[in-house]
């Protein structure tokens, strides 16, 4: 017998966790969960509330299995060594070594909150609104827009608003056991576990369970990748299994084709008309794969001599590390990164790449007034060492502030793009006189395209006298629904697929 509990990434694209409970043939009960991420999206405050409270007894769990190393995916984990799970974490090396820089870097977040904020009391549901006042009636309210409306009838507690700190995520990393792509394992006597490649992020996988009595098995996506992207490989074709009995896959781009993305030429573009100008690329980058693909476009340009070999700081501690791990496991590289390796052209190594690792090396950067590149956190400009630069730089209008992704409302990246005049820094009343420039070209998802190939590839030997249950998970309504649809009236024998709630159980085997 297997159920699974969706506790987040339904409806919604974030806070990725499933509890499964396994009974085994001889009765023995084994709990289990795939990935356990913070929900990450809607107002800080309120994100401690959603994020502490959970919807099972970690001290009943006997297992994680951990796809890759976002926030949203392994974000959770040291919260639930915190409070009594004591078994054992399985993962890729690459993700456990990016899960810790992840982790820690959440835990030092927590902890800063933890003095700025002020706890709240527990907040009831809807139907206990007299004792919310105002601004907390509001705070739920975000919460629910957060989540979706599913969450309506959760009593949201909040003990404490730091979640945990580095010592936890210390422990955490004591539970690590790691198996590489295609190595076998077991979690359960009677339950195997094999990763493939996702291709999102350097060590993704996507997790196929075994039981081993019966021979059923059951695919997670965990996030899928996208193709053409630089140094990791495409996401791999699944084999199809005739047992295969469920698919969980993430549908954040279920109802969309990313058509040609070229993102290279367009950040040539922009590098080399601020460099012409004698301006500098200030480049606010997320430090978990954006950057390092930032910076293999950047001096793969330079090698090529589209762009002149001006000075590229990597101004991130985080990024710092990723790119370390990222040079650490040439054996993860596509085609592509090996045959560059091959020719000692490797674009993550450059002369033209300085490090910055000390808070005074960022400093030094204040008064540099020569064309250069300037990488550093955080990608929507909501904190990191980005925003001293932008308080140094943003008011030359020969520079460039140069955005690589997504900008969430309510960040001073989407203030920007959206056009405000004036900002405020650090208390400093700033005026927008340099180039605004966003390339939303890159993307670590699947778009609808690769996601059917994936389903149909998985389902392709799955012979038709029973359908294969779909869950459409980590996407919007409209891409989940959207990629159900279709997916359906494509393999009309083979699929049916569920748009599960937050918080819903469901059986899985009988
Ligand atoms: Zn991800």
């Amino acid at each position: 017998m297997l159920n699974v509990t969706f506790c987040g990434a339904a409806r919604t694209v974030t806070g990725s966790q499933y509890f499964l409970e396994y009974q085994a043939p001889d009765g023995s009960l084994f709990n289990f969960c795939l990935d356990s991420g913070l929900f990450q999206t809607g107002q800080k405050l309120n994100l401690y509330k959603i994020n502490s409270h959970l919807l099972f007894d970690p001290r009943k769990l006997d297992a994680i299995v951990l796809t890759h190393a976002h926030l949203d995916h392994c974000g959770r984990i040291p919260y639930l060594v915190k409070h009594g799970f004591g078994g054992k974490i399985y993962s890729t090396t690459a993700t456990m070594k990016i899960a810790e820089v992840v982790m820690m870097d959440a835990a030092r977040l927590n902890g800063e909150s933890k003095s700025k904020q002020t706890p709240l009391k527990g907040i009831k549901n809807r139907n206990n609104e007299s004792v919310v006042s105002d601004s907390e009636r509001f705070s739920y309210q975000e919460i629910i827009s957060t989540i979706g409306d599913t969450a309506a009838n959760l009593e949201l507690e909040m003990e404490s608003l730091g979640l945990y700190g580095q010592d936890d995520v210390l422990e955490t990393m004591r539970r690590f056991k790691t198996f590489e792509y295609h190595q076998k394992f077991r979690i359960h006597p009677n339950l195997e576990v094999e990763f493939w490649d996702a291709g999102h992020i350097l060590g993704s996988a996507c997790a196929v369970f075994t039981e081993i009595s019966s021979g059923k098995k059951i695919v997670f996506s965990g996030d899928l990748g996208n193709k053409n992207k630089p140094i990791i490989q495409d996401p791999e074709i699944p084999a199809s299994f005739p047992e295969l009995t469920h698919i969980f896959t993430e549908t954040t781009y279920g109802n969309r084709l990313h058509g040609k993305l070229d993102p290279k030429e367009r950040l040539r573009k922009i590098i080399f008309e601020t460099v012409k100008s004698g301006g500098l690329v200030l480049l606010p980058a997320f430090s978990i794969e954006r950057a390092q693909e930032v910076i293999y476009y950047i001096v793969e340009l330079m090698q090529e001599n589209k762009i002149p070999r001006v000075p590229i700081f990597l101004d991130s501690p985080m990024a710092s590390k990723m790119l370390k791990i990222c040079l650490e496991h040439p054996e993860l590289y596509d085609p592509e990164m090996q045959d560059k390796i091959s020719q000692k052209a490797n674009p993550l190594i450059s002369k033209n790449i300085q490090i910055l690792e000390t808070p005074a090396q960022s400093k030094s950067l204040n008064q540099f007034d020569k064309p250069c590149i300037i990488i550093a956190g955080s990608g929507m400009l909501n904190g990191g060492r980005i925003l001293k630069h932008l308080y140094y730089h943003l008011e030359n209008p020969n520079n460039t502030l140069l955005m690589v992704g997504y900008q969430a409302v309510g960040t001073l990246g989407r203030q920007i793009l959206d056009g405000s005049k004036e900002i405020v820094v650090e208390g400093k009343r700033l005026e927008v006189k340099t180039r605004i420039e966003n390339i939303n070209e890159f993307s670590a998802h699947a778009d609808q395209a690769i996601l059917k190939d994936w389903v149909v590839d998985l389902t392709d030997k799955k012979n038709n006298s029973s359908k294969v249950k779909l869950f459409l998970m980590h996407g919007e309504k409209d891409a989940s629904l959207t990629f159900g649809k279709e997916i359906e009236t494509m393999l009309p024998n083979k699929i049916e697929s569920y748009w599960p709630r937050f918080g819903e159980k469901v059986e899985l085997w009988g």
